[in-house]
């Protein structure tokens, strides 16, 4: 197959007429920002993870910030945190005066290790925040055990998994959301579902929840929609010195059309993910694994498939002459697939390691070894349903290609 000659981006949001119509209805409906439409998503939102409630607002970052703010987190405070994750994850504890403690994660999915968390415990540990890796199931089970051994909160990282279940142990599939107290979505441009910028947050609790609705809209008693309603005049009091992390109407309107077609397009994802992996059984890659072990039952487990993850391996050698070196031979890997016009990235960095973290607490290489060995080998292919099977053999082609030139370059 010839290789491509448009650059194929890595990741693009996926939008129909439908979905476009909704937001051009929305702009011409006199109301654009918090309002009905606002309400509508949030209750079907709330619907689709089994939560009670769910707030919209403008980011997965200020649902978890809201999330940390409603249980009372601040100074003095420990929050623990997957060391292989998005910097939103611990700045947010950063943001409030408390501690983020990072933990090393599982070496072969790279969700955070239930054994790593209770050993980080101190007395002045409040909350763990789970990061649903990629798309895939952290052990929910065991975290929860933990979590209510030491009565700590727990506070999912649910960016990459608006889609992720697992079985209960009463056997029902249930949301991951619905295993921690507070869960925090995004609708980032590249995320599963996109509202351009957006997030949502849930839960089963509803006193946290009103309280993250208030804090949401400058801390007003009263938002907008009601203040400028028919029913007359309506004062508001200012209950707390609140933020601005609303969601308008036109993400809405949005966000309601994209969760409509989101089993249609995890479909979609799965399928590409089943072509990748049948494509690079031969390359020595360690492909991502759909379903971790922990899991005793497979069936019923649902991957957002959010990311596809291959790593470089580091042994065995591949070929006689050939001995991988990481992360230098990663690295070289990603720029020869991108002069391919093939898009890729790369998720995530070992957080604790970047400047600010090492900086500010004085982690040092070699204190997380497996999210380290993840960083340094990782790599992610586009995995979107805007690909056409044309598009998937393209980046296929281009791996293959880019492997045997890593092969010759060394
Ligand atoms: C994208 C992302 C976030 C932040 O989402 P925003 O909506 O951009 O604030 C948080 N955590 C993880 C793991 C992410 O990938």
């Amino acid at each position: 197959m010839a290789a491509r000659d448009t650059f194929l981006s890595f990741s693009r949001p996926v939008l129909d007429d439908g979905e476009m119509a909704a937001v051009v209805e929305a702009l011409r409906s006199g109301w654009i920002t918090t309002g009905p439409r606002t309400a509508e998503f949030q209750k079907r939102f709330a619907e689709s993870v089994g939560a009670s409630h769910a707030l919209g607002v403008n980011s997965c970052t200020a649902a978890l910030f809201l999330a940390l703010r409603v249980v009372g987190i601040g100074k003095g405070d420990e929050v623990i945190v997957p060391a292989l994750t998005f910097a939103a994850s611990a700045n947010v504890v950063e943001h409030l005066g408390a501690r983020p403690v990072f933990v090393d994660v599982d070496a072969v999915t790279g969700n955070i290790d239930p054994a790593a968390v209770e050993a980080a415990i101190t007395g002045a540990s409040r909350a763990i925040i789970p990061v649903h890796l990629y798309g895939r199931p952290v052990d929910v089970t065991a975290i929860r055990t933990v979590a209510d051994r030491h009565g700590l909160v727990v506070i999912a990282d649910c960016a990459h998994a608006t889609e992720t279940r697992v079985i209960s142990p009463g056997g029902e599939t249930k949301h991951v959301a619905d295993f921690a107290d507070l869960a925090a979505f995004s609708f980032y441009a590249t995320k599963n579902l996109t509202t351009g910028e957006g997030g949502m947050l849930t839960s089963h609790r509803a006193e946290w929840m009103e309280k993250a609705a208030v804090l949401s809209l400058h801390g007003m008693s009263r938002h907008a929609h009601d203040r400028y309603s028919e029913s007359g005049f309506q004062f508001y009091d200012i209950l707390d010195a609140g933020y601005k992390f609303n969601m308008t109407d036109i993400q809405a309107a949005l966000g309601i059309e994209q969760l409509k077609r989101l089993p249609a397009r995890l479909r979609r994802r799965e399928a590409i993910w089943r072509r990748y992996d049948e494509a690079f059984t031969d390359l020595p890659l360690d492909l991502p694994v759909a379903v971790p072990d922990a899991f005793p039952v497979h069936d019923g487990i649902v991957h957002a498939r959010h990311l596809y993850t291959p790593r470089l391996a580091a042994a065995p050698r591949w070929r006689p002459t050939f001995k991988i070196v990481l992360p230098r031979d990663r690295n070289r890997l990603l720029d020869l697939i991108q002069a391919q016009k093939v898009g890729v990235a790369v998720h995530f960095r070992c957080l604790p390691l970047t400047s600010f973290y090492r900086e500010r607490y004085g982690y040092r290489v070699g204190q997380f070894p497996r999210a380290e060995a993840i960083a340094d080998s990782t790599f992610s292919l586009p995995m979107n349903p805007y690909l056409t099977d044309e598009d998937v053999e393209s980046v296929i082609d281009a791996v293959r290609t880019a492997m045997d030139q890593l092969d010759q370059t060394d």
